[in-house]
């Protein structure tokens, strides 16, 4: 990979795995690396688990020399105080530098809009998290402040059924010509050790968004193997 972005592989575990199943995800994961570890100094590999995971792994993973970096699958678009059930990004910033913003499940379930995807983006931005801004479009508004987007069609999310690396291609290029702020697009829907190289090799795609294949170690493991590689 030529470019001076690093290409992203962001693992996505939705509402999944209790704590005792995250810890088991982390000890195969970490020894398939430690057995074989691949060359990702042009790659940043970040896992975005529920909340309730994040402080476990931060330390897990510090104990250990494993660059992988931790992202939320959503972050309070309030500031911090009387907002119960909200996590804002005072409260996880120091152990979380990334955080999904708008994926299309929080659209469709939580009817997220784009003034609270907005101020979501401001309160990240804030505190240093960067957000990973999800459409399912190129036509979709993305709020100026963003520099990384994912580009996820709905229909290719856990269906098995990607779109072609070469339409990702495509939208990827559309939405930065026609947002001169965004510098990374990464695509995700369907993506797997067996098509993530496909992906890689689309200069337009700064990365890839897997959420099924992120879920046992193995799969992801390989996954960015095959991205390497
Ligand atoms: C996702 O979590 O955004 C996603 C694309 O899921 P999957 O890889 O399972 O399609």
């Amino acid at each position: 990979c030529m470019s001076a972005l690093p290409f992203y592989i962001v693992g996505n575990w939705k509402s999944n795995k209790t704590v005792a199943e995250a810890v088991l995800w982390w000890q195969e994961f970490s020894a398939l690396w430690r057995k074989s570890p691949p060359d990702i100094s042009h790659i940043k590999v970040i896992l975005c688990p529920a909340f309730i995971h994040l402080q476990l792994l931060d330390s897990l993973i510090k104990l250990t020399t494993i660059p992988l970096h931790l992202g939320l699958q959503d972050v309070s678009g309030f500031p911090g105080g009387a907002y119960t059930g909200q996590v804002s990004a005072q409260m996880a910033k120091d152990m979380a530098h990334f955080t999904l913003v708008g994926h299309s499940e929080r659209r469709k379930y939580v009817k997220e809009t784009d003034v609270e995807l907005g101020a979501k983006v401001n309160h990240a931005v804030a505190f240093g998290i960067e957000p990973i801004y999800c459409v399912q479009s190129e036509e979709m508004t993305i709020p100026s402040n963003c520099q990384t987007v994912a580009y996820e069609p709905v229909w290719a999310i856990g269906t098995g059924t990607p779109d072609t690396p070469q339409n990702a291609r495509k939208v990827a290029g559309a939405i930065k010509a026609s947002h001169s702020e965004v510098k990374t697009v990464i695509y995700g829907g369907s993506v797997t050790a067996q098509n993530v190289a496909a992906y890689v090799e689309e200069s337009q795609i700064g990365g890839v968004l897997p959420g099924g294949a992120s879920l046992t170690p193995l799969s992801f493991y390989q996954l960015i193997l095959n991205a390497a590689s």
